[in-house]
């Protein structure tokens, strides 16, 4: 690009010579030599802002009018109708011109407003502009997060690097087996599999999709595989293969605490000895509370002591009852269908209570008996046709989470090449000229 010799490296060259002249140190006697004059090119990074184009951008920096119309020409063949949104980086290569040094025209211009799309705008020899639009071939690659629990799962994954649709959907697929009370502690290790989308040159394009994870509890190993049978919808199943979706949730509440179990009790107040024919949950007023399992609202409304309280049969067996509620959901009254997980109401303190809390009651055949010690029949397993591609998806998937490179190290591997490589020189390749 630059034919002349290269001239001997001065302060310009250390980037900022603004802020670098205030702390140059000079020998005092000497008198202040003249800066000799420094055409040497620099980079530039501008922010697009509100109201702006690519020419007032320029023009903003004095850069001379020919170019900059030039230079924005030529880039708005390359958008054709497409805009640039404000905020949009744009990166120059500078050059002051030799004989007017406060004036610098522009080398290159460029912008990415997608991570597989890139917009550039050379100077050639003439002094005309060259625009090129570079295409980063986009491709899955498959990386491992591991961490422990440190606070709730989601923030301790989202801290390992793991993008928080993933955790949640982790979570969630969790939910059916692990009883978040009982079995979730501190330090616990977990892994995710994700399928981030990548450019050629190491941008993310997706963050991940949840493929894989494996939970480890201090008795167990609870692992979900993401899988699609023939002809359904992606779902998360087992290692063998059983759907992890079970016809009842373990708690109906997130990241609750049980303060009374299912039992006989001394009653808060009516103080003397009772069976307590439910589990309570504490947990702050307006939580909202879920329905356990698919099925039809039965009631809803006072009801004596148990204050606010909806109650949901599942099946002509099963029901459960939800108590004390501070509010009904939206749209629960009797003869209504909801589904699992559907919020059916918030958690308060009505009724005969001592504050807020939840009182969630499993009947079976007409009799309370404790949630917390049924088995819930899981709901569907991996079928005939299926059965081998999934067995050969669970192996594959169960190794890569312990050899798949770490979402961390590749990130930090591509930090390190961003500084060393400027993004022009890594796809030369692939570039696809318009002029
Ligand atoms: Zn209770």
């Amino acid at each position: 690009m630059d034919s002349e010799p290269a001239p001997p490296i001065t302060a310009a060259d250390f980037k900022a010579p603004l802020d670098f002249k205030g702390f140059q140190m000079k020998p005092q006697d000497a008198p202040a030599e003249p800066e000799p004059p420094s055409n040497e090119p620099y980079e530039l990074t501008l922010r697009l802002e509100k109201g702006d184009t690519i020419e007032k951008m320029l023009a903003d920096i004095d850069v001379p009018e020919d170019d900059r119309k030039q230079v924005a020409h030529k880039l708005q063949s390359l958008l054709k109708k497409r805009r640039l949104a404000v905020g949009e980086t744009i990166e120059l290569q500078m050059q002051p011109l030799p004989d007017q040094p406060d004036t610098s025209r522009v080398l290159s211009l460029s912008v990415r407003p997608q991570p597989e799309r890139e917009y550039i705008v050379t100077r050639k020899d003439d002094g005309s502009y060259d625009a090129e639009e570079k295409i980063y071939k986009v491709s899955p690659r498959i990386v491992r997060v591991e961490s422990e629990r440190n606070g709730s799962l989601q923030q301790s994954g989202v801290k390992a690097g793991a993008p928080s649709a993933a955790m949640i959907e982790f979570i969630r697929a969790l939910a059916y087996d692990v009883d978040f009370q009982r079995e979730l502690k501190e330090g616990q290790k977990f892994t995710v599999l994700l399928e981030q989308l990548v450019t050629s040159d190491g941008l993310v394009t997706h963050p991940g999709r949840l493929l894989a994870g494996e939970l480890r509890l201090l008795k167990r190993t609870v692992t979900v595989i993401r899988f699609r049978p023939q002809g359904g919808a992606d779902g998360f199943y087992n290692p063998q293969g059983e759907s992890v979706i079970r016809s009842f949730l373990r708690t109906p509440m997130d990241a609750s605490r049980i303060t009374s179990r299912f039992g006989m009790r001394e009653h808060p107040i009516l103080g003397f000895s009772a069976l307590h024919a439910g589990v309570d949950f504490a947990a702050p007023s307006g939580t909202p509370i879920l329905a356990a399992g698919t099925g039809k609202v039965v009631a809803a409304g006072p009801n004596g002591g148990y204050g606010l309280y909806v109650k949901l049969q599942h099946t002509r067996d099963v029901a459960t009852a939800y108590a004390h509620m501070s509010r009904i959901g939206p749209g629960i009254k009797p003869g209504v269908s909801v589904r699992q997980g559907q919020v059916i109401g918030f958690v308060g303190s009505t009724g005969m209570s001592t504050g807020p809390h939840l009182h969630y009651e499993f009947h079976r055949g007409g009799k309370q008996v404790n949630p917390l010690s049924q088995k819930f029949a899981m709901r569907g397993t991996v079928g005939g046709k299926d059965a081998a591609r999934f067995r050969a998806l669970a192996r594959q998937y169960l190794s890569q989470m312990k050899n798949a490179p770490a979402a961390s190290d590749l990130a930090k591997k591509a930090a390190e090449k961003k500084t060393t490589q400027t993004p022009r020189e890594s796809a030369s390749s692939q570039m696809a000229r318009i002029n």
